[in-house]
């Protein structure tokens, strides 16, 4: 009981926000509940975000130099590259499979009466749809000093993984560097522990305010297409992860989720993958006994460009528009949602709401009418929750994969039950 208190304590922080919210939501004045966020509720979920942000950027550039250089050898380190962009991009297009066929199947945009939605259709008007090579072309940093300070991910992972490659290939004169960037990485590290201190108080501020802003009036005039997310999100979720550990690595799906829940809810409550990088980090490698040359590498990396979640919103969103304004998809056009909807979850940024705004892409690409992402607009802020902690789970369980077929796992911690609490 102990050892699992800190998780017990934020799950009740996740519960009492829900119910904290929905009872001023539903029977306090607005006017009230805006002073409680202005006054309470945001700076606590501000300064708990903004802590574990401070060390996100180091973290994810000391972490993946060292992760890259400890591998220690160019051709391993291409063979799990290639295994882990090989999962990640795979799974990805898997889950817009999944979108697709229940966009197909359940229809959620079909008989919706548009007149109900509050409409926001000025906020997307003016967005331009980013152009899809950007993605490629924009991950080489030309500054990596300037993406560190704009915190952008995608160029601060490609430059510490060349950088780790060099350090490899200089040898022996790169180890002091290498060895000093190792020893920054487990302060930082012990920095996010100890922020994890004020989780249960970040999450109950997060939750409460979330629900307090958004209700349930506005998730019930769009039930069917959320409804539709999260069934795509569990399927993905159970089966495809779950089956890819047990057939790729026979390791026990119930392990994997009893020990990992907690850094699902830590996802569901900050609806950031960034945010969660270090704790799933460390979760992998106490937890679920993944080597540290491992976890490193795939974790930050997957953060960045594996958003299965994200894909699922984007397809089933996709099909939704498509269905709202009568439009009739062809197979090509279908074929046009999986690709570009896999290379925009790639190119969406691990922070809360990323995913919409690249939803712009897909809908373009396609061929839709842009308004249309005003609809879905409305209850993304929910949404947001579930695809998040679908896209952390898909990182964790690619890890457990890739480090079972380079002998990185340790099988006795993943099954000990008596492992420490990562969140103490
Ligand atoms: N919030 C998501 C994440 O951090 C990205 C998105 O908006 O889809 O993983």
């Amino acid at each position: 009981m102990k050892k699992n208190s800190k998780t017990l304590k934020i799950i009740v922080a996740l519960i009492l926000g829900i119910i904290t919210g929905l009872i001023f939501n539903l029977f306090i004045p607005k006017a009230v509940n805006d002073e409680a966020i202005k006054w309470v509720l945001k700076p606590l979920g501000d300064m708990f975000l903004r802590a574990i942000k401070m060390v996100v950027v180091p973290l994810v550039l000391c972490s993946l130099i060292v992760g890259t250089a400890s591998i220690g050898d160019i051709k391993k380190l291409g063979r799990i590259g290639g295994k882990t962009l090989g999962f990640y991009i795979g799974t990805t297009a898997i889950a817009l499979t999944i979108a697709v066929i229940l966009g197909n199947l359940l229809k959620p945009g079909v008989g919706v009466d548009i007149t109900n939605i509050v409409s926001t259709a000025s906020e997307v008007k003016d967005t331009s749809a980013p152009f899809i090579m950007d993605i490629f072309t924009q991950s080489i940093s030309v500054n990596p000093i300037e993406s560190l300070v704009k915190g952008d991910m995608l160029q601060i992972i490609v430059f510490a993984m060349i950088f780790g490659v060099a350090a490899t290939l200089v040898g022996e004169k790169a180890k002091g560097v290498i060895t000093f960037i190792d020893n920054l990485n487990e302060i930082f590290l012990k920095i996010i522990l100890m922020v994890m201190n004020f989780a249960p108080i970040g999450v109950f501020a997060l939750m409460s305010q979330v629900i307090m802003t958004q209700g349930v009036s506005v998730l019930l005039s769009l039930i069917k297409y959320t409804v539709v997310v999260i069934i795509g999100l569990t399927i993905h979720i159970l089966l495809v992860y779950g089956g890819a550990l047990k057939i790729l690595s026979g390791l026990s799906p119930k392990v994997f989720f009893k020990k990992f829940y907690s850094v699902m809810l830590l996802a569901f409550s900050t609806s950031s993958s960034n945010a969660t990088i270090p704790i799933n980090i460390e979760t992998c490698k106490e937890k679920l006994g993944v080597s540290d040359k491992i976890t490193s590498f795939t974790i930050p990396l997957g953060a960045t460009i594996n958003m299965d979640g994200t894909a699922i919103m984007q397809g089933v969103a996709a099909m939704f528009i498509a269905q709202i304004f009568g439009i009739d998809l062809t197979i090509q056009q279908q074929l046009m949602i999986i690709l570009t909807a896999t290379l925009s979850s790639i190119g969406t940024a691990g922070v809360p709401g990323a995913g919409i705004v690249m939803l712009t892409m897909v809908v373009q690409q396609v061929g839709l009418p842009i308004e249309g992402i005003a609809l879905v607009l409305s209850v993304d802020r929910i949404i947001d929750m579930f695809r998040t902690t679908t896209n952390i789970t898909g990182d964790a369980v690619c890890t457990m994969i890739i480090a079972n077929s380079e002998g990185e796992l340790n099988r006795d911690v993943y099954y000990n039950e008596e492992v420490k609490e990562v969140l103490c």
